[in-house]
Parts: structure tokens; sequence; C-alpha cells
């Protein structure tokens, strides 16, 4: 399939920023056996981008555009593709909806303006994708068996959008055969892993990359080949490479999130849980779910506390429960929060994770600390 990139916006003309983005599906669509013969980048010109479209429309298969959907009026993306393709824009409600829900998620009474609106017209008949961590839905149209997509500009917003709707996309159109598999891990950053893993990630076929979540960092590894066989055999491989290399960082490949891991393990060691949280204000909690509370979860008490743990009675003190206290956050005189972990019972241990901002990545990184500490015992 021929594939060919606009990437929209003045500021990428003029320098002010670097088209991460060009490189970016540049990258993925050489890893998906795409032909990208032409990439261009367009200000925020309707114009320009029309004549841009129209030429890109003429000789290749799969138009794809990045940027130009936010809610402003030099915002132009849409407009012109609607037009080109003599399309009317409509409302979607589930992108208004995803749009409602994004802005509060920033600002509680965060105002909902016309301009906003603006953002969920997409051309009738396409195919809406949802943008996970912005406003702008994105969208694929398909007109005379050639296909235009547009993603959203932010390179965040759209690299999510092109792993969960482009790449399925790509897949149907290719005669490659893939397999993929995640590799899940946790006490290692990025960066380092990036280190351990280089040569890896430099080799083309199977790609090695890595991403940064809130629970750690997964490592996709993905193959190509003429069957399906050789290219499992092949990603197989590489991830068992990948974990040996990763050592006891990894908890798991593919399947289980770092809680589900973390309960599993206190299942298979036989212990039970008791928390004191002072410093993840339930985020742990919530991470647990249902599965823990019903398992291994004997108490879980939301409070401020001191590192002691008012939880441990002295009959308590059985190595066959754990009990984890998350003291509340201090500040220490560099205006640093550290937040200190007292684990007693099954072991006996401490531990302090500190950060410069309170605030959800904080709470976030204490709980997934604790349930890393817990799937180690
Ligand atoms: P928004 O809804 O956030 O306005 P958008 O889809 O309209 O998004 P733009 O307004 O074109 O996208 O760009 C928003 C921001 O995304 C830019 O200021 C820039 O930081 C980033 N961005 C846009 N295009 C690229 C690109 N090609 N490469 C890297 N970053 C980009």
């Amino acid at each position: 399939m021929d594939v060919e990139l606009i990437c929209v916006g003045t500021e990428l003309l003029l320098g002010e920023i670097v088209n991460t983005n060009a490189a970016y599906i540049a990258k993925r669509l050489a890893e998906e056996g795409m032909n990208l013969y032409h990439a261009c980048v367009v200000g925020d010109n309707p114009k320009r981008l029309k004549a841009a479209l129209e030429l890109a429309f003429s000789r290749s298969d799969l138009i794809i555009t990045t940027g130009g959907l936010g809610p402003t009026a030099d915002d132009v993306t849409k407009e012109v593709i609607a037009d080109l393709l003599g399309q009317r824009l409509v409302f979607d409600v589930a992108a208004y909806e995803n749009l409602i829900k994004r802005l509060k998620a920033n600002v509680k009474d965060a105002k909902i303006s016309e301009n906003n609106r603006k953002q969920a017209l997409v051309p009738e008949g396409c195919d809406v994708y949802e943008n996970e961590y912005g406003t702008a839905p994105g969208f694929h149209c398909t007109v005379q068996n050639k296909h235009i997509i547009v993603l959203p500009g932010p390179p965040k917003e759209m690299r999510a959008m092109f792993e969960t709707e482009v790449t399925p996309f790509l897949r149907t159109q290719s005669h490659l055969f893939y397999a993929r598999r995640m590799v899940k891990t946790h006490g290692l950053k990025e960066s380092t892993i990036s280190e351990y893993l280089q040569s890896h990630m430099e080799q083309k076929n199977p790609t090695v990359a890595t991403y940064a979540k809130p629970y750690g960092t997964d490592v996709r590894v993905m193959a190509s080949a003429s069957s399906l066989h050789q290219a499992e055999q092949m990603c197989e491989s590489c991830a068992a490479e990948v974990c040996a290399i990763l050592k006891d960082a990894v908890y798991s490949i593919d399947g289980m999130s770092l809680e589900e891991t973390a309960i599993a393990h206190l299942q298979a060691c036989g212990l039970k849980l008791m928390i004191v949280d002072g410093g993840s204000r339930g985020v742990l909690l919530s991470l647990l779910g249902k599965g823990a509370m019903e398992e291994v979860l004997l108490d879980y008490r939301l409070m401020h506390t001191t590192v002691s743990s008012p939880l441990l009675a002295a009959e308590d003190k059985s190595k066959e429960i754990l009990t984890v206290s998350i003291a509340s956050p201090k500040m220490d005189a560099d205006g640093k929060m550290n937040v200190t972990i007292t684990y007693q019972g099954a072991i006996d241990e401490q531990e302090i994770i500190s950060s410069y901002q309170d605030g959800e990545g904080f709470y976030n990184r204490i709980s997934y600390a604790v349930l890393d500490r817990i799937r180690r015992i």
C-alpha cells in the first residue's frame, strides 16, 4: 500500500517545533511493511492544504494527516478534508462526551465553548477514533477505495491513536504476518531499559520499543514474517532475550497487570494483607480492587499516619500476614515530599518514595512501589 503523510502546522514550517510525528509515523509504517513515498508539511492554510491533499489523493492509497484538529479558527484540517470529499461535517456524540470528560478531568467546572463543540464535528460516514489523551477525535474516511486517516497533532495523542486504531487497519492491508509480545516491567527506568536493550532496539525485525507507563515500563517486541508461525517464533525468542536481560524487573508477558501479579503472588504464598494508607490517598485500594478485597485483604484504613503501624497488634505479627503502612507525606527542607512505607509481618522492611510533586502521579508511584514489593516477596 502506498502511503503519503501530511503534517499540518505553521509552527512546523517556522521551525518552532520539530516534526517528531513524521519520524514516528515513518518508522512505524516501515515496520508495518508500508511504502511511504511522500511526506510533507503544510501550514494552517486551507488552500495549500487542499492542494497537498489533492496531489496525495491522486497518487497514494492512504493519506495520513496529523495536526490542525484543535478548537481554534486556524485549525482547518477536517473542514478542508470534508470539502475535498464533498461531505458534510456532523456532530459526533461520543467524541463530544469524551471531550467533556477530558476537559472536566483537568478543570472541574470547565466551561464548554462553541469552539470546543467544533472539535466534535467529523465528516459524515467516517470511522471516528476516540482520543485517549486529548479532546480532538481522529477519523478514517474511505472514498473510491482510498483512505484518509486524520490524527491529532500532540504526539502523545497521535501515537496512542496510531497504535490502537491505525496499526490494526494497516495489518488488514499487508501480506505479512505479525506477532507481538508485551514484556511488562517495574523497577527500572525507561532510560535504563533502553540502555540495556540498545542493540535490540536498533534491529529492524523483530523490533523492540519501550513505553513508559504509570505502572512501569512496557517493552513491545514485534516480528513480521511471511508465515504466522515464523513471526511467532522470532517474536518468542526475542522476548526471551529481553526477559533474560531485564531479569526480575519483568513481572509478566502480555498477561497480568502489576496489581493482578501482586494479588496472585499473595495467594500463592498464602499471605493476607493489612494496609494503613496515609500516603496513596486511596489509589492503592482502587488498584487492588474487588479481587483483592475478596481474596487477600483483611483490613484497609485510609488515615493520616506516622510510620509505625497501628493495625499491627502483637498477635498479628505472624508471617502469614503482611502489614503495609504508608505514612503521610513529609516535606523536607528542599521542598521534596517523602513517603515512608513500612512492611511488617511476612517481611520486615522500610522504603522511602520521594517526589517534588504531590498529586496523582506521586500516589500512583507509591501504590505501584507497594505492589512491586509484594510481588517480589
Ligand atoms: P490540539 O487539539 O491540541 O490543538 P491539533 O490536532 O490541532 O491539537 P496542532 O494544533 O496542530 O494539533 O498542534 C498541537 C501541538 O501538537 C503543537 O503545538 C505541537 O506541540 C504538537 N505537534 C503538532 N504537530 C506536531 C508534529 N508534526 N510533530 C510534533 N509535535 C507536533
